[in-house]
């Protein structure tokens, strides 16, 4: 009898990716291939390890709520005021913090579909409602279909490029187009969680979007390149103090805990070791979305350490037959996107055996 908040009990699961040890038990094999959660297969730089061991940080004391330090290094580094930056406890803490800040029941919001989670979970928290636009046939952004939905008004569009899941990143024709349609009242939130894995040449949506004119968030993090996904450290750069400010007020007070910054840091100073983590995930990107293609199966043109594609068939079938051999991938779960399956690209011993599985599952 207890009345709870509709807009919470009414949420749809966030499909996380299986964890290891459900995986052992499930195959019965210890040697995991963790293919479904897009995190880094290099680790992260020996830097952050060595940070970590030789730090003197107290655990007894909290962490510092601002994360003064770190805002600066990203500051220097992204050449902004740190004023406009915020840290989060992963990204995802900025997706719901960004909701809250801006969003009030009834508020209408763009995202695409297929889209990673939280960008419909925390606007529909809000009470906020979600218009999503579909890919195209050929696994691309709808430009044209954006734009109108943007023009339209709503207040918050959450966008991510490079796109999880599908893979592609918006060119710099196709970001302009999308910043001409955003009109006052809008806030575009560009979601760069795998800017770093983008081949040279990439927009970055810090730089294009700051003279843009536009209220806009612009989102990164330390999970993906960096390799930092279990301390839990992402941003916001933001177009404004007061918007930053909000946000800010948005989310809990001591989100990003002490180890983690310490571990951001050390790695944001290591950029030659997340660069060359990503070239090697590139390469390998490359590769494995030849032989995904040379089974017959539509691979989405990834800029990520992801490739998306169809399978034809219930993914989740074939995705529990992975699962069997110790693969972990993700079975994507959005109506009308059930025979996708999302792969992240790992090491290549890694991304041989889940080719050669798949290639044994073809040919049966
Ligand atoms: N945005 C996108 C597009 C993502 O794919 C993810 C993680 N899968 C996140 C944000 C959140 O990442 P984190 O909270 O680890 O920074």
């Amino acid at each position: 009898s207890l009345p709870l908040n509709p807009h919470i009990a009414a949420l749809p699961p966030y499909n996380a990716g299986m964890s290891i040890a459900m995986a052992r038990a499930l195959s019965g094999r210890q040697d995991i291939a963790r293919l479904a959660s897009n995190e880094n297969p290099d680790g992260c730089s020996p830097a952050v390890m060595a940070a970590l061991a030789s730090s003197s940080f107290e655990p007894w004391h909290y962490a510092d709520p601002a994360c003064t330090a770190l805002r600066a290094a990203l500051g220097e580094r992204l050449a902004i005021d740190p004023g406009l930056i915020v840290a989060g406890n992963g990204s995802e803490e900025m997706i719901a913090a960004i909701s809250r800040a801006v969003l009030v029941p009834g508020a209408s919001v763009v995202t695409t579909v297929p889209s990673f989670g939280l960008h419909e979970i925390e606007p529909l928290a809000m009470g906020a409602d979600v218009v999503k636009i579909a890919m195209t046939p050929d696994m691309g952004f709808d430009l044209a279909a954006l734009e109108t939905a943007i023009a339209a008004e709503p207040r918050i569009v959450f966008i991510s490029s490079p796109w999880n899941p599908v893979g592609p990143g918006l060119d710099h024709s196709s970001l302009q187009r999308l910043i001409g349609a955003v009109q006052p009242g809008t806030l575009l939130v560009l979601d760069e969680a795998y800017f770093e894995f983008a081949d040279p040449g990439a927009p970055d949506g810090i730089e294009v979007l700051r003279d843009s004119g536009i209220d806009h968030v612009v989102l990164r993090t330390f999970s993906k390149a960096y390799g930092l996904a279990g301390l839990r450290v992402g941003y916001a750069v933001c177009s404004g103090l007061e918007l930053a400010r909000v946000i800010a007020a948005a989310k809990t007070p001591f989100n990003v805990n002490a180890a983690a910054q310490i571990a951001a840091i050390a790695a944001l100073a290591d950029e030659g070791w997340m660069k060359a983590s990503a070239g090697r995930v590139r390469a390998e990107r490359v590769r494995a979305a030849a032989a995904l293609a040379a089974l017959s199966f539509r691979v989405g043109p990834s800029q990520t350490n992801f490739l998306f594609f169809d399978c034809k068939g219930d993914s989740s079938r074939l995705a529990a037959g992975l699962l069997k051999q110790g693969i972990i991938v993700k079975a994507w779960r959005e109506a009308g996107y059930e025979h996708y399956l999302r792969a992240t690209i790992g090491l290549p011993a890694d991304n041989d055996r889940l080719i050669a599985a798949l290639q044994e599952m073809v040919a049966r």
